[in-house]
C-alpha cells in the first residue's frame, strides 16, 4: 500500500519554495530524498542532465547489499520510485544557477523556473575524466567515447582499446567483449587497481589483451569520414612508440566531481571536491550539505554515496529544526577544519 500522503502525491508542479532542495539524482540524491520525505520536509529533487547518474551507464552491479546482481539502470529506477513513494517531489530539470549567498537560497532551472530553499543538499556526483589530448577531442563521438554501455554496440566484430586500470576500465573492457572481436586494455602501470574479482574475469577472457606500462599519445584516424583507425602509444619508461589498430577508443581513467555550480561559493579541496566537516555533510555555508561523489574522493561507491545522502538529510533536518527560518539569522560561513 502506498505510503504517500495524499496532498503530496497530488503535487506535481514545481513549488516556488521548498524547505529542502536536493540537486542530483544518483544514490546520494535519492537516498537524501527518501529520508527528507520521511521527515515530512516535502523535499524537491531536481534530477539533472543524467537522471539516475553514473549507474545508468553501467551494466551489472554486484555490490549493492541485498542484490547479488542488478542492472545499474534498474537500480536507479527503483531508487527513484522509492523516493517518489515516500513523498519526494522529483523534477526532470537541471539547476543552471545556484545562489547560496542569499537566504532563502535561490536555484534557477534550465526550464526557466526558479525555486527558493531553506536548505540545499548537493548530490551532483562526478563526470568522466578525459586525457586532454587534442586528437581525443577531435574524435569524441566519432570513435572516442567514455561510455561502453552507451556506445559499445557500434563495435560489433571490430577492435577497440580501453585506457585505464580501475574498476571502470575493467568493467568497460569486459562489457565490450560482448561486441568487439578484440579488446586491448592500455594501462600506464604494470598492475591494475580494479577489484581482484574483476581482474580475474578480465585475464580469463580470450578476447582481452593488456598492454602494460603504456600511455596513449595520440588517437589516429581519418578526416573524411571522421573516424578512428588506431592509437599511438608510448612505453612509459623506455619511450618506444607503437600503433595499436582500433576502430574505437574508450577512455576510463576515473571521474572528476561535478562542482561547477558551487565552485565559487563553497570551499573545495583535492581538485574540486566540495569540502565537508569531517564526519558530517556540512559544507562551508550553513544550511548547504553535500553528499556522494561530489564530496567523496576516497570511497566513491554507490553504497557510500547512499549513506552520505542519508547523512545529508539528517543533517539538514537537524539544521532546519535548530534555526527558525522565519526570523533567527543563520550563522555566517565558517572555515572547515582540515
Ligand atoms: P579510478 O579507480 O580512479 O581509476 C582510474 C584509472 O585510470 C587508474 O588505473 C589510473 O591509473 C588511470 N588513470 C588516471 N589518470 C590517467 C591518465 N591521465 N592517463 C592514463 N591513465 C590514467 O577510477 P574508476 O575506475 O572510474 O573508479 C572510480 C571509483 O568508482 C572507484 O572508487 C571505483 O572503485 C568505483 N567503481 C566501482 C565499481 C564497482 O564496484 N563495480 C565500478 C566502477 C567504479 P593508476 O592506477 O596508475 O592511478
Amino acid at each position: 500500500m502506498s505510503q504517500v500522503p495524499a496532498e503530496i502525491a497530488a503535487d506535481t508542479s514545481l513549488p516556488a519554495h521548498t524547505r529542502v532542495l536536493i540537486v542530483g539524482s544518483g544514490p546520494a540524491g535519492y537516498t537524501a530524498a527518501v529520508y527528507a520525505a520521511r521527515a515530512m520536509l516535502k523535499p524537491v529533487l531536481i534530477q539533472g542532465m543524467q537522471p539516475g547518474g553514473q549507474l545508468t551507464i553501467t551494466t551489472e552491479v554486484e555490490n549493492w547489499p541485498g542484490e547479488t546482481e542488478i542492472q545499474g539502470p534498474d537500480l536507479m529506477v527503483r531508487m527513484e520510485a522509492h523516493a517518489r513513494a515516500m513523498g519526494a517531489r522529483i523534477f526532470v530539470d537541471t539547476v543552471t544557477r545556484l545562489d547560496l549567498q542569499q537566504r532563502p537560497f535561490v536555484a534557477e532551472l534550465d526550464s526557466g523556473a526558479r525555486i527558493t530553499a531553506d536548505a540545499v543538499i548537493l548530490a551532483t556526483g562526478a563526470q568522466a575524466r578525459w586525457l586532454g589530448l587534442p586528437s581525443e577531442e577531435k574524435f569524441k563521438g566519432f570513435g572516442v567515447s567514455a561510455c561502453a554501455t552507451c556506445d559499445g554496440f557500434f563495435y560489433r566484430g571490430r577492435e577497440v582499446v580501453v585506457v585505464g586500470g580501475g574498476n571502470t576500465a575493467v568493467e568497460e573492457a569486459l562489457f565490450l567483449t560482448n561486441f568487439a572481436s578484440k579488446v586491448t586494455l592500455i594501462h600506464r602501470r604494470d598492475s591494475l587497481r580494479a577489484e581482484k574479482i574483476l581482474q580475474e574475469r578480465l585475464f580469463r577472457n580470450p578476447k582481452v589483451s593488456v598492454l602494460w606500462d603504456h600511455e596513449l599519445v595520440e588517437v589516429a584516424g581519418t578526416d573524411g569520414p571522421l573516424g578512428v583507425t588506431g592509437v599511438r602509444v608510448r612505453h612509459v619508461r623506455e619511450g618506444a612508440e607503437q600503433v595499436v589498430p582500433a576502430d574505437g577508443v574508450f577512455i576510463a581513467i576515473g571521474h572528476a566531481p561535478a562542482s561547477e555550480l558551487v565552485k565559487d561559493q563553497l570551499e573545495l579541496h583535492k581538485g574540486g571536491y566540495v569540502k565537508v566537516e569531517p564526519g558530517s555533510t556540512r559544507t562551508s555555508i550553513p544550511g548547504v550539505f553535500a553528499a556522494g561523489d561530489l564530496t567523496d574522493h576516497v570511497y566513491r561507491q554507490a553504497v557510500t554515496s547512499a549513506g552520505m545522502g542519508c547523512m545529508a538529510a539528517l543533517d539538514a533536518e537537524r539544521w532546519l529544526a535548530e534555526h527558525d527560518m522565519a526570523g533567527e539569522p543563520v550563522p555566517e560561513a565558517a572555515e572547515i577544519p582540515a
